[in-house]
């Protein structure tokens, strides 16, 4: 693992972008916060400030959603046919793409990701999910629905439903994946017709602003999104809690998660929610190694384990134990460290310093627990919040580095005996429920196990495959609702049931 010596040159548009004001997007407007105060916005492989972003707060979140009301009730967003909306929503994941190369530069600044990784991921994910909504604006239909009751003899009852777009949705996203995660989150939204304020984490503002850039220049009408940088406690609380907002849609931790629920509460908001995950990793005894081995380092390792669906529980059958301990620790000793912006690092610094202690506290918790680190276990020298990719061994199922989401590259393995019901059991036992994988030759076991381990998400032979058109999300405490595919519709619909007396 080498270090980092110098950053690379930042490109022009890139410099451009940063160099000017970051400001909110409210109602068409770029605009100072009301408060006028300001954040830094930090690149995390050096530690140096890139930028400074409006602090919004109350007042701000209160302005967006007035403007997200009146483009909700009037204007031209609700007098558009399906077909001009979904031009809109398809020309905006074009323009994502065409600007390709300066959203992944903007995206590796702020969060630290390998750029190689965000051109060939975040971005064009992202382009994804708004050309696949693009697709479905012209698709939401109703039912006709024949009645059975007999009110007045010879009276005939016609009725249908009609899907309706839920109205103001609060939209709250962490910073893991900046620019998909509001991707995610906006392109359903805008497909059904609904308005947004997007609340934007704190570490990770600046893709989010320069989408809000992108919409404009596809030609979204003023005040259908508007985009508010600043704190949790601050924007974030007064916008899941504002009474103009209709529906909260939030991804980030539990613990936020159970927030936004009380915040909601008051008014019954509708909410949906994306939430931590500890998900197992199994790899059954007729694996293939040459696959497994790779695909295990990677459920970890990818986006710094910086996942909410990381494969951060590993099980193996006992055979194969000391050879998988073996290969996913040569693949992390060979993992190149370095800033997001070297075309030759793997992988990234941590997003922020709180980040990479929070990561660090638990390996020295796993050590005082009485796991052992193969490799890794501490964080790196010098500038930048790195830390090295980790491997536990000698865990217990009590342990709080194997119950709890690390959300760093910190992978603990465990042996198993069979594939049995107390695999079945050890893998279920957590609170949480994202996401799953299976390794295994054998298709039939592999079908028989995905039934019965509970997450939203099952991977055979392969980790963290993405679709548009594939939904996500958790069972138990990971999340309500599902992102992307058809799924996610329900997210932001509500059916409203018209009968009329012929
Ligand atoms: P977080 O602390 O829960 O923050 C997520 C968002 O909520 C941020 O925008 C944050 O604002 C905001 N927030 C914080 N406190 C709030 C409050 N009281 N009211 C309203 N909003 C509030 O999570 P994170 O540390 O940023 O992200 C990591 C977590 O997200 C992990 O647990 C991970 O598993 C989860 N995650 C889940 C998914 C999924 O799809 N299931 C995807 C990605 C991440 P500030 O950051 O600006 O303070
Ligand atoms: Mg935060």
């Amino acid at each position: 693992m080498s270090a980092v010596m110098k950053e690379p040159q930042i490109s022009r548009p890139v410099a451009q972008f940063i160099g000017s004001p970051k400001k909110l997007l409210i109602d068409g407007k770029w605009l100072p916060a009301v408060s006028e105060a300001t954040f830094e916005v930090k690149n995390p492989a050096s530690g140096a400030t890139i930028a400074r972003a409006a602090e919004g707060d109350k007042l701000d979140v209160d302005a967006a959603v007035r403007a997200a009301r009146r483009a909700f009730e009037s204007g031209p967003w609700p007098a558009m046919t399906p077909s001009e909306r979904s031009k809109i929503v398809w020309r905006i994941g074009d323009l994502i793409s065409k600007y390709t190369d300066e959203l992944a530069e903007l995206e590796s600044l702020d969060n630290g990701k390998p750029v190689a990784v965000a051109r060939v991921a975040d971005v064009p994910l992202a382009a994804d999910i708004f050309q696949y909504m693009a697709g479905w604006c012209t698709k939401i239909e109703g039912k006709t629905i024949p009645l059975s009751v007999l009110y007045t003899p010879g009276v005939q009852y016609h009725s249908y439903t009609r899907p309706e777009p839920i109205g103001v949705v609060g939209q709250i996203i962490p910073w893991n994946f900046p620019l998909l995660m509001a991707a995610w989150k906006l392109a359903p939204a805008l497909a059904t017709g609904c308005t947004v304020v997007l609340k934007v984490a704190e570490e990770t503002p600046l893709t989010a602003l320069r989408l809000g850039e992108i919409m404009q220049e596809a030609g979204l009408p003023p005040g259908v999104v508007n985009i508010i940088t600043g704190f949790g406690e601050t924007a974030g609380a007064a916008l899941a809690a504002h009474p103009g907002v209709d529906k909260v849609a939030f991804t980030g931790s539990t613990e936020v998660g159970r927030l936004i629920v009380q915040a909601a509460a008051r008014d019954l908001k509708h909410v949906s929610l994306e939430l931590g995950g500890k998900s197992p990793n199994i790899i059954l005894e007729d694996a293939d190694l040459d696959v497994a081995i790779p695909g295990a380092a990677s459920a970890i390792f990818f986006n710094h384990g910086q996942c909410c669906c990381a494969g951060s529980r590993l099980y193996v059958h006992e055979r194969l134990f000391d050879r998988v301990v073996a290969g996913v620790s040569d693949q992390a000793k060979t993992i190149k460290l370095g800033s997001g912006l070297d075309p030759a690092t793997q992988m990234g610094p941590m997003v922020s310093e709180i980040q990479r202690d929070r990561v660090c506290s638990y390996l020295e918790l796993g050590k005082q627990e009485g796991a052992r680190a193969v490799t890794g276990g501490k964080a790196r020298e010098g500038s930048g919040y790195f830390v090295e990719p980790t491997v536990f061994v000698d865990t217990k199922p009590g342990m709080k580095i194997v119950r709890e989401e690390i959300f760093g590259p910190v992978v603990t393995v465990t042996p198993f005996v069979e594939a049995g019901d107390a695999l079945v059991h050890e893998a279920n036992d957590t609170i949480y429920g994202l996401a799953a994988g299976i390794w295994t030759r054998d298709v039939s076991k592999a079908h028989a196990l995905a039934a019965r381990l509970k997450s939203g998400t099952v991977w055979i032979n392969c980790y963290n495959i993405f679709d548009a058109a594939l939904p996500f999300g958790g069972y138990k405490q990971s999340g309500w609702g599902r992102e992307m595919g058809e799924a996610v519709l329900d997210n932001y619909l509500a059916t409203k049931a018209v009968t009329i007396s012929l």
